[in-house]
């Protein structure tokens, strides 16, 4: 019999580790547990909608998925559906792949003002996420400020001046392609409290602002740098140089037809959002850095704008009967084990850093520790060790049959999928269904697809 893995949540770190586990010489039987119906968490629902090769990747989740040891349940939500602890005794190894989806709060002065908008929320409404389709963002407004100086910054941007020519072949949701094409926005800026050498951008999407159709990007050259950090080790210098010589290329840009600007502002710290019910402008607070610090040198000055977007990072969701660090955001964890059989992976593990890629050794970690805690158990992957098996997926279709739970399997996400590739105008890779309810209709009369048990 097997070694039963329930991995709640299947977007990259859950799908790294469910492959990590299907290459182990042990047998595992591994399920991904997913809250929506629709696989590939950050893939779909975090990767800007213009970058479309790097949703590729989803390719090898799916040959993953294809394999008979790995099972689907989407659209059952742990902590509504079934419980954690309950999870856990059903299954020889719970591993938690949640990501860092909730926003982090803004902690200043009218940052809770209408106008305001977390990243994680303002970049799931316009990739069609279920939870943020109505999220109806006021950009009613010539002038948007994004906090922070990371690649979710530089998404933002460019999707706020992006031409419709420019998303064509996106899978940006009407609705969402509706507000940014019709918005006056002409003045972006990219609000960084540290200045070049510290910013989080990386080199290609730095570079993809200086290729826009109607969008100069714009940097004062006194604010950049002649060099990379002294301090710094020669692959992190080699990177600040890549990324010093892109921002002083913009000054050589033509700025002839171009209707929009992106203005790179570091060394500005917000300090106040300021407005009646509604964003007026941002207070900022000039800064300068020390000893990788930002310091504040109590000069402040307003920026005017509408919308204020706050790309500051991200956190994971508590669930119940998991511990949780609320200062980091993250599971409570040593190494990625949180307690006997469960495990976090992923930015529920470390926080919201890397490239998608970064979850991989991250989830063939847990893998191992899953194996050598299993043997650990067993007294080595003897007569013991089965004896104390799991039952694992039948008896989670079982529990969810008893409770009515409209569980979807793999093959029912793939006629959603259909569905959305068929619906897609010419050029687009697919239209996302964006509503739960429009997901099971599609479902609805598709045959056993949406749900085929084991047994
Ligand atoms: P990030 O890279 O950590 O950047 C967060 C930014 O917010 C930093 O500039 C940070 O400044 C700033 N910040 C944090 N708290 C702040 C505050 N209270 N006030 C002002 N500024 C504040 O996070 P991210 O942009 O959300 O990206 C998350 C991860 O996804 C990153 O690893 C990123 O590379 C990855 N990602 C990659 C791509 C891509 O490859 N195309 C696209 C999107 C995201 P300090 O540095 O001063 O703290």
């Amino acid at each position: 019999m097997p070694f039963s893995v329930a991995i709640i949540g299947a977007g990259p770190s859950g799908f790294y580790t469910a492959e990590a586990l299907r290459r182990s010489s042990l047998d595992f039987r591994i399920d991904l547990i997913e809250g929506l119906p629709t696989p590939f968490g950050l893939i779909r629902f975090g990767v800007a909608p213009d970058h479309q090769s790097t949703k590729r990747v989803a390719r090898s989740y799916e040959r993953t998925a294809q394999d008979e040891a790995v099972g689907y349940f989407g659209n059952v939500e742990v902590g509504r559906d079934i419980g954690l602890e309950e999870l856990r005794g059903l299954y020889d190894a719970v591993v938690v792949a949640i990501g860092a989806p909730l926003d982090r709060e803004l902690k200043i002065p009218g940052g809770d003002k209408a106008g305001v908008y977390g990243s994680a929320t303002f970049v799931g409404w316009y990739n069609g996420h279920p939870d943020h389709r109505d999220l109806a963002p006021d950009l009613n407004t010539e002038s948007v400020a994004i906090i922070g100086n990371g690649n979710v910054a530089l998404d933002i941007a460019r999707v706020l001046v992006k031409t419709p020519a420019e998303m064509a072949t996106t899978d940006l949701p009407d609705y969402a392609g509706a507000v940014l094409h019709s918005a006056p926005v002409r003045d972006v800026h990219l609000i960084g409290r540290r200045g070049p050498l510290e910013s989080k951008f990386t080199n290609v999407e730095l570079r993809e602002m200086a290729r826009l159709e109607d969008c100069l990007p714009l940097v004062d050259p006194g604010q950049v740098p002649d060099g990379p950090a002294a301090d710094a080790d020669e692959r992190e210098q080699r990177l600040q140089a890549k990324n010093l010589d892109t921002l002083r290329s913009f000054a050589g840009l033509d700025a002839a037809g171009k209707s929009k600007r992106v203005h790179f502002r570091f060394f500005n710290r917000p300090v106040e959002v300021l407005g009646g019910n509604q964003v007026e402008a941002l207070r900022l607070e000039k800064t300068r850095v020390e000893d990788g610090h930002a310091v504040g040198t109590g000069e402040t000055f307003d920026l005017p704008c509408g919308a204020v977007v706050a790309a500051i990072g991200t956190k994971a969701q508590p669930l119940e009967g998991l511990p949780f660090d609320q200062s980091k955001g993250v599971v409570t964890n040593r190494h990625g084990r949180v307690d006997r059989g469960l495990y976090v992976v992923g930015w529920a593990r470390r926080g919201p850093t890397g490239v998608i890629g970064t979850n991989k050794p991250d989830a063939e970690e847990i893998a191992a520790h899953i194996e050598a805690d299993l043997a650990d158990a067993g007294g080595g992957f003897g007569a013991k060790a089965s004896l104390a098996r799991k039952t694992g997926r039948p008896a989670l279709e079982d529990l969810l049959d008893q409770r009515g739970v409209n569980w979807i399997s793999y093959d029912g996400w793939k006629v959603i999928e259909a569905a959305e590739v068929e619906a897609a105008e010419p050029g687009m890779p697919r239209k996302k269904l964006i509503r739960i309810a429009e997901m099971l209709a599609v479902l609805d009369g598709a045959g056993p697809a949406p749900r085929q048990r084991s047994d």
